[in-house]
């Protein structure tokens, strides 16, 4: 009885509270995505780019290319990545993640830095999310960055993680 509850569980739910894209509400297919109108309003950073910073080049200059700024003045860290351009679609759904509660854009937002960052995550030992200030995390109650890191851990290689927060 409680196995076929369950079959019926997410089809009777997506009848009553149909799953709606991420950014504007109108309705989709699944849980956790965007329409067809808004996915193709963002920029993904997954073409060719710096293999330091992750500035993205407009025509491709070959495998390990730095951009001009990272040649000129290496910055502090190895190698940074970004999923997309920030712009006014992709703000909103950043700050929905960051302060507006909206956990389920977590695994499109995973799915899609794994993406980009895989080449970075292979191999790695141990990913460590961004720390969040105690005061933030009490009135947040929950660490965007962390959030971010265990379910990107989950869809790596990398079996372990180290959250701070
Ligand atoms: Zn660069």
């Amino acid at each position: 009885m409680t196995v076929a509850w369950k079959s019926l569980g997410p089809g009777l739910l997506d009848l009553i509270f149909p799953p709606l894209c991420l950014s504007c509400r109108e309705p989709v297919g699944s849980e956790g995505g965007f329409c067809g109108d808004c996915w193709g309003q963002f920029t993904f950073l997954d073409g060719p780019a710096c293999i330091c910073c992750g500035t993205p080049f407009p025509v491709d200059p070959g495998p390990g290319s730095l951009c001009a700024a990272c040649f000129a003045k290496p910055p502090a860290f190895a190698q940074a990545r970004a999923i997309l351009a920030y712009d006014d679609l992709s703000r909103r759904a950043i700050l929905a993640l960051k302060h507006a509660d909206r956990l389920e854009l977590v695994p499109g937002f995973s799915r899609w830095l794994g993406r980009v960052a895989r080449p970075l995550l292979e191999g790695c030992d141990l990913i460590v999310p961004v720390p969040l200030h105690r005061s933030r995390l009490w009135v947040r109650r929950y660490n965007q960055s962390a959030e971010l890191a265990r379910r990107g851990a989950v869809l790596s290689d990398c079996q372990h993680q180290f959250a701070v927060s």
